[in-house]
């Protein structure tokens, strides 16, 4: 039976968790119990406590220093059998510094992999582990192995699915760079290995990342390869368990002025024809990928990448008239960015430049050089006398070519996924059983937050809700099938959080759309509007200008409302539209048929013109992350979280603060504080009484284990606050475990 980590939490416990009462600190002192003790600049030093003075103590440290701290600044450390347990919920103490050395020694030891609980934490080594592969997965399948693994994970989504007939899912977070991406092809890997069909899909689900990829992903600061967008990937399977089909489901981030992969590999990789036809140059060419200083990833051949997707096109069956289309897609965004305007000082309007760029992009969306001019530099406008054509400043015209390129691109990314959808295509032998793989960006906090990572930490806080509920529901399962009696079951929930972002017309959301829509508003005047409506909401802090903070789950975040309300405002404006209506390409009409439904839907209340109720970039994001949590919340969820251990991407390197950094963004944490005052340790019967059961002075009278157990926790003069006794487990609070320990070694 899998240890479970406690969300039962006591509201009363005002102690700060973890710190050591004074009777704690004599029983240390006596038995020379490790502690951690706080150095300068939040690093932990272990040592032994010597004595105490008042609010002081003087600590003996591991590397043979004697130091006087606080008593505040000091945490138990646990016991060296404890030492490198591959569940943190093994702990005695869950304190930072204890997760944070146990994790380190195990990284250490290429041990990447370590159970909190039900979650699967992991770490990304940045190195070949060798330990993936066809050759690695009988020993999970047939259970010869039992260590933390996403292979481990992934059978045991597998075999649960056959078993209770219950869709799973494999919810995977993380930073960037944390290793997400791969963790969910390790995942998908194994799944093909023990469900592989003979038709070969599990080659065309790994094909599809590659696409994916290339069109989703760019190089940033903290990761070569990183995936722009949340994606789930859901694998069906026959009655036989075999692997029948998938599909996937992407939620896109509004904006996406990135440079992405393909841009690159199609200038490096196009052959000479393929070239002339689209009229391309290389990438330093364009001003969309020559902004930014790098235009090579280190050990990557753009060139060798663009063959390889050309082949993943094949294989998954993109025909090659509409690998064209996409390249021209792909090739009209880059000459549209490089369109630029001319600006007549005397009458202070601007006029496109007529140049190469124009005459490309028009012939590569299939318009006319005027018609794609008037539309970047005009805007039509009702008059008493109707529609009449208005001058663009150069700022508005600009938005616009970018609008256009961005929507054309979102729609292409868009269509391609449902291309690979239909290629994936699950067939008629399936029962409707699968398990989903979510890979979506995990927490952000910087120095400054923006809509980026609004939206992110939003979606983030939906996804800690389904993680409370399901832990919670655990947990529940596990005291009701072992008898006990307990009604005070009380969790925290991000409830409240949740209502902050989605209440109407009082949420940061409906806000954030009210002010989008009016023609006058500025960043600043919706900072005033959130702190008008939404200074009593406990979760919303008020600060100095443009800018609020969100008391998150990981913690409070400031966010800086610059550039917000142009970020939710979908830009595109009616005049674009009619542009590519009119294009004489069959990709371009279809976006714009696809636009226009999805105007219509969401507008069904309203009458108006497609312009007036655009749909905010906003209320996209959260429609898609709510179509995604209804298709979660079917599922019995398994939850990994990776964790990036230096921000260089290099091997053995351990930076402890990023570590517990993220280690508190992911819940990790949380996890572990609420477990404090619940039941972290959990034995049956039978383990806990064979281990400790021949301490009892008189074991022979007891025959069975519960009996026995309980002998042990009298004779030893355990609380009965601190220990719960359930038919199959004893439940013990923190701490007790070591305790025990310390008297079985006095005794061996
Ligand atoms: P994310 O999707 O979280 O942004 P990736 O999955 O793209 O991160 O991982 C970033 C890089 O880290 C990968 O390109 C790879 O080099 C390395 N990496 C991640 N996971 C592993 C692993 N399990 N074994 C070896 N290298 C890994
Ligand atoms: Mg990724």
């Amino acid at each position: 039976s899998q240890e479970k980590i406690s969300l039962l939490t006591s509201t009363t416990s005002s102690r700060k968790i973890g710190e050591l009462e004074d009777d704690t600190i004599s029983y240390f002192i006596k038995k020379k119990l490790g502690v951690w003790c706080k150095q300068s600049r939040g690093h932990w030093e272990l040592g032994t406590i010597r004595s105490t003075s008042g609010e002081e103590a003087s600590v003996l440290l591991s590397n043979g220093n004697v130091t006087k701290v606080a008593k505040s600044e000091l945490l138990p450390a646990n016991p060296s059998i404890l030492e490198g347990m591959d569940d943190l919920a093994k702990l005695s103490y869950l304190n930072e510094p204890s997760i944070l050395h146990n994790l380190k020694l195990r990284y250490s030891k290429e041990m990447i992999y370590t159970k909190a609980g039900p979650i699967l934490i992991a770490l990304n080594p940045f190195k070949d582990l060798q330990n993936y592969g066809n050759d690695h997965v009988p020993a999970f399948n047939q259970k010869f192995i039992d260590i933390p693994h996403v292979y481990a994970m992934a059978d045991a989504a597998y075999n649960e699915m056959i078993r209770d007939e219950v869709n799973q899912s494999i919810i995977i977070s993380g930073e960037s760079g944390s290793g997400k991406t791969e963790t969910g092809k390790i995942a998908i890997q194994y799944l093909a290995a023990v469900g592989g069909g003979s038709c070969g899909i599990e080659n065309k689900i790994l094909q599809t990342s590659c696409i994916l990829e290339a069109f989703g992903n760019a190089k940033t600061s903290k990761n070569d390869n990183s995936s722009r967008f949340g994606k789930l990937i859901e694998i069906h399977f026959s009655t036989m368990g075999k692997i029948c089909g998938a599909k996937s489901r992407v939620v896109q981030l509004g904006s996406s002025e990135r440079s992405f992969h393909i841009f690159y590999q199609l200038c490096a990789g196009a052959s000479s024809a393929l070239k002339e036809r689209l009229n391309l140059r290389d990438a330093s060419n364009y001003k969309y990928l020559n902004q930014s200083e790098c235009m090579t990833i280190g050990g990557i051949d753009d060139a060798k990448k663009f063959q390889e997707l050309m082949k993943a096109l094949d294989a998954v069956r993109v025909c090659e008239e509409d690998q064209e289309l996409i390249f021209k897609m792909v090739a009209a965004i880059l000459w549209l960015g490089n369109i630029s305007f001319q600006v007549t000082v005397s009458e202070n309007i601007i006029e496109v430049v007529d140049d190469e760029a124009v005459t490309s992009a028009a012939l590569l969306m299939g318009c006319s050089s005027r018609e794609l001019m008037a539309a970047l530099s005009t805007h039509g406008a009702q008059s008493e006398n109707g529609t009449i054509a208005k001058r663009l400043k150069l700022q508005q015209a600009i938005d616009t070519r970018d609008a256009i390129a961005k929507f054309i691109y979102a729609s292409l990314f868009e269509w391609l996924v449902e291309k690979l959808n239909k290629s994936l295509q699950v067939g008629k032998k399936c029962t409707g059983r699968s398990i989903s793989i979510l890979d979506i960006y995990g927490f952000e906090t910087l120095q400054k937050n923006s809509f980026e990572q609004f939206c992110i930490n939003y979606a983030n806080e939906r996804l800690q809700q389904h993680f409370y509920r399901h832990l919670f529901k655990l947990e529940q399962e596990d005291y009701e099938s072992d008898g006990m009696d307990w009604t005070k079951i009380n969790y925290e929930d991000n409830q409240e959080c949740l209502d902050l972002f989605e209440k109407k017309p009082f949420g940061l959301l409906s806000l954030l759309d009210e002010e989008s829509n009016l023609p006058k508003a500025s960043d600043l005047t919706f900072a005033n509007k959130l702190k008008q409506h939404l200074d009593t909401n406990p979760c919303f802090k008020r600060e100095r200008g443009r800018a609020f903070s969100v008391h998150h789950y990981t913690g409070e975040v400031f966010y800086d409302t610059n550039g917000f309300l142009e970020k939710n405002r979908d830009m595109l404006h009616s005049d674009s539209i009619q542009l590519l209506s009119s294009c004489n390409c069959e990709l371009l009409q279809f976006f714009y048929k696809v636009f226009s439904q999805t105007q219509k839907q969401s507008n069904s209340f309203h009458t108006a013109a497609l312009d007036s109720q655009k749909q905010s970039i906003g209320m996209k994001f959260k429609d898609q992350l709510f179509k995604l949590m209804r298709q979660l919340e079917s599922t019995k969820p398994h939850f990994i979280r990776c964790i990036r251990p230096n921000t260089k991407q290099v091997p053995d390197i351990y930076d402890e603060d990023l570590v517990l950094q993220q280690l508190k963004c992911c819940g990790v944490l949380e996890v572990a504080r609420i477990s404090r005052v619940g039941y972290p340790t959990r034995m049956t019967h039978e383990e806990f009484s064979g281990r400790y059961g021949f301490l009892l002075s008189e074991a022979n009278i007891y025959q069975d284990p519960l009996s026995i157990s309980v002998a042990v926790l009298q004779q030893f003069n355990i609380p009965f606050e601190m220990y719960h006794v359930g038919y199959y487990k004893l439940y013990l609070r923190a701490g007790q475990i070591g305790a025990l320990e310390d008297k079985r070694k006095l005794v061996l």
